[in-house]
């Protein structure tokens, strides 16, 4: 199976990096294909805990190509950090290939990306204001900075030009508009306190500053910097297996999740053809990934939520605290309508259920199986229209707990009745079968169901 990609199957912080790194013991390379330094992922290898906000998983194996493909949207500086923490922690990343079409995140996109959820308020998407949605909306007019513009000053500074001219107006505007709010509001405008209408020249939006940093970092990426969609076709065409490595998750793509409380990229199983720049025939295989329970990062719909002791125990006993940011993650039941919704739009073949560990102790063990209405009707289907699901409540199947700890487990047979019942249940319902299980951190602390990935 050459082509395999790997997706969130819910709201993301599924466990994919941990995935991730256990399909790519068997496989030669692996690619991200969108997103940016907002996803991250923790993977725990002996004992040893590596966090990874852009570079993929992959990268712990030194014999892997480990791409960053043109899909992807990064931070120079955080990349470079990224790097040198893991040459620091002896971590070889000479395998590491960035595509010459990614684009890249500049100053200003974080400081409009801030400024934007500002100004929205309590309408704010709760974005990790790290400048990735300004930075695709650039691509997309056209004013993006790529990878490969770093490799030549002249270039660098005639592109930074174009688009600071835009970047400083559109600054300008949303702060004349916060002033006026807070105005309203009562507040003092404090005038110095607002980076975008600093009075001295602010080097995030000043040419020559920007400019010289960003060709000092071209300087670093050099080596790395390749033709990565030629690099997966000489891969698959030479019958090597390849991991296409999706960041977020399938309900906060841009078009098929709960917009606009999404990410600004397509996180679907289709979007590795156009985040890695190969074709639909070159995908063998898709696997979702999805926790045993849901949770949810910022604002939106989110029908299976607890806010009670079951919630509690998820957050506590699941870790559900954000890779990047920290943030306390919304916890809730298993939602098969979500879930049906994201095998079918990825076309998975196959679903891994992990954290099934962190339901120990929980009795009975609650799954979302259709939503009803305000006005009482019934949806068995994810339904398109933002405002019902707002407002829908989740009808669930009861099904048994089970109190053992479940880390030890390492085959079906060791998992309880109950475990196995409930992963059964998941299966019949989303229609693929669950092929690996995870029951702890640990790359060991997992359940391969059936047959193993080869
Ligand atoms: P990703 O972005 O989808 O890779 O997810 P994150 O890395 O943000 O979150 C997953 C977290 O769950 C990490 O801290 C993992 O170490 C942890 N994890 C992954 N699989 C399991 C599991 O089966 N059980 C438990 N208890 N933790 C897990």
């Amino acid at each position: 199976m050459p082509g395999i990609v790997i997706v969130g199957a819910q709201w993301g912080d599924e466990g994919k990096g941990k995935v991730v790194d256990l399909l790519a013991e068997q496989a030669d390379a692996v690619v991200r294909f969108q997103g940016g330094n907002n996803a991250g992922h923790t993977i725990v290898r002996d004992g040893e805990e590596f966090k990874f906000h852009l570079i993929p998983s992959g990268i712990l194996y030194p014999d892997k190509l480990c791409m960053i493909g043109n899909g992807v949207v990064l931070d120079p500086r955080i990349l470079l950090d990224e790097i040198d923490g893991l040459k620091r922690r002896g971590i070889d990343v000479s395998n590491l290939r960035i595509s010459a079409n990614a684009h890249l995140i500049m100053p200003y996109h974080v400081l409009l990306d801030t400024a934007g959820e500002v100004r929205l308020g309590k309408l704010s998407v709760g974005t990790t204001r790290r400048g990735i949605g300004p930075c695709y909306a650039d691509k997309a007019l056209r004013l993006g900075i790529r990878v490969q513009d770093l490799l030549d000053e002249k270039i660098l500074r005639k592109k930074i030009m174009a688009a600071l001219a835009f970047k400083q107006q559109a600054l300008r505007e949303l702060s004349v508009q916060r002033r006026k709010l807070r105005k309203e509001a009562g507040e003092g405008a404090r005038e110095g306190a607002d980076p975008s209408v600093a009075a001295a020249p602010d080097p995030r939006l000043d040419l020559h500053s920007l400019t010289e940093e960003f060709a000092g970092y071209g300087h670093r990426l050099e080596p790395h910097i390749a033709d990565t969609a030629r690099l997966c076709w000489e891969a698959l065409d030479g019958g090597h297996t390849v991991i296409f490595e999706g960041a977020q998750a399938t309900l906060l793509d841009l078009d098929h999740g709960t917009y606009p409380f999404v990410t600004s990229s397509n996180p679907i199983a289709g979007a590795a053809t156009v985040g890695a720049g190969i074709g639909p025939a070159d995908i063998d295989q898709v696997w979702g990934v999805a926790k045993a329970y849901a949770t949810r990062v910022g604002a939106g719909p989110f029908p299976t939520e607890l806010e009670d002791e079951a919630g509690r125990h998820m957050l506590e006993r699941g870790h559900e605290y954000g890779t990047t940011t920290g943030r306390e993650r919304r916890c809730g039941w298993m939602d098969l309508v979500a879930l049906r919704y994201a095998v079918r739009l990825n076309r998975m073949d196959a679903l891994t259920i992990t954290k099934l560990d962190v339901l120990s102790g929980l009795d009975p063990l609650l799954v979302a199986v259709r939503y009803r209405s305000r006005e009482g009707a019934i949806f068995d289907q994810f339904p398109y229209h933002q405002s019902i699901l707002h407002s829908v409540e989740p009808e669930y199947e009861e099904l048994a707990g089970f109190d053992l700890d479940l880390s030890e487990c390492r085959s079906e047979a060791d998992l309880p009745a109950q475990a196995r019942a409930y992963l059964d249940f998941i299966a019949d319902f989303a229609g693929v079968p669950v092929r690996l299980v995870g029951v702890g951190p640990g790359r060991d602390q997992v359940v391969w169901v059936g047959q193993s990935a080869d």
